[in-house]
């Protein structure tokens, strides 16, 4: 059996920072605007303080303007909401992100409803939902956007394309199913109450898997020479007790009968932070009726 095409999500990923880096600097140069991105982090849970600082890290890399905004723990749902309202006013930001997950005594929705739709840079509002659903231009979520840009970087054309999703998700499941839908693709969604899983991911061309199980996707689900995508970020604690991170496919395996295969980590990963990247300078140039030729170099 051969060994499958692997997709390089750090290169694809570093490309588009480099996009990035252009069109912030010619924001600047010709427009005399410096793009922004607020993330709002509240409480201190130590996984999401490292996605914070990456964002950061990833602003300061293309010249984007970073503000960090931390919130205490027992910060109160209308408490949380009046720091995203200060954010939606304040011209210097373009894109409000706030982490998930919340503390238990917040709704996530109410905070997502809060945030301005044309600031909405992760792409959860109900608005950005409908309008992606109704094919409208809207901010797309960056993980989901990430594997679409991998899979059209090994796939010209989709169209006919059997796609399966495993999982359902709102912040991978449901956007990508409705962005393989876009693509015209045939999409079977499958999750945790679907019957012969194996089965259904054996007849996709494309197997996108998000469903937060550590090396679930086996080689025999897969169809010899089908793309794989695998979203999945689970960390494990290998037999001497250090730490690593696996994704939701059993990559040994499944490398040796798929067509093309994202590694983790180093696949849809570095694709989300370069997206949310190209977001906040989408959202910058809308936000000032600046057009999307502008934003062509991509
Ligand atoms: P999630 O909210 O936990 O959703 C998991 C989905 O998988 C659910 O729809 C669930 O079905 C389904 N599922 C779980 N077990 C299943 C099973 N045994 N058989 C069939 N379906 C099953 O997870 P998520 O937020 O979408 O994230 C999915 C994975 O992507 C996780 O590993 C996460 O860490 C990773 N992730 C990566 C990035 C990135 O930047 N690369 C970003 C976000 C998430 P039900 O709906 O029926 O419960």
């Amino acid at each position: 059996m051969g060994d499958a095409t692997v997709i390089d999500g750090s290169a694809v990923a570093a490309g588009l920072r480099k996009c990035a880096a252009e069109i912030a600097a010619r924001l600047r140069d010709e427009k005399g605007v410096s793009a922004g991105l607020a993330t709002v982090l509240v409480g201190d849970d130590k996984a999401s303080e490292v996605y914070i600082r990456a964002k950061g890290r990833a602003c300061a890399g293309s010249g984007l303007a970073a503000f960090d905004i931390r919130l205490p723990a027992d910060i109160s749902g209308a408490g949380l909401v009046a720091e995203v309202e200060k954010l939606n006013v304040d011209d210097r930001v373009d894109g409000v992100l706030v982490q998930l997950p919340l503390p238990r005594q917040i709704d996530p929705h109410r905070v997502i409803a809060a945030i301005d739709p044309a600031k909405d840079v992760d792409g959860f509002h109900p608005v950005n939902v409908g309008r992606l659903w109704s094919g409208l231009p809207t901010l797309v979520p960056c993980t989901p956007q990430g594997c679409l840009r991998l899979l059209r970087s090994v796939h010209q054309d989709l169209a006919g394309a059997d796609a399966v999703v495993l999982g359902r998700s709102n912040i991978v499941g449901k956007p990508l199913t409705a962005l393989l839908l876009a693509a015209d693709c045939t999409v079977t969604v499958v999750h945790s109450k679907s019957k012969v899983v194996p089965v259904m991911c054996r007849r996709a061309d494309i197997l996108i898997a998000a469903s937060g199980q550590p090396k679930m996707v086996k080689a025999d689900w897969v169809k010899p020479g089908a793309t794989v995508i695998d979203v999945g970020i689970n960390p494990v604690a290998d037999p001497d007790g250090r730490s690593r991170v696996v994704g939701d496919v059993d990559y040994a395996s499944v490398r040796a009968v798929a067509g093309a295969i994202t590694p983790v980590p180093g696949g849809v990963g570095p694709m989300t932070i370069a997206c949310l990247l190209l977001n906040t300078l989408l959202a910058a140039c809308r936000r000032r009726g600046i057009p999307d030729p502008y934003f062509g170099v991509l």
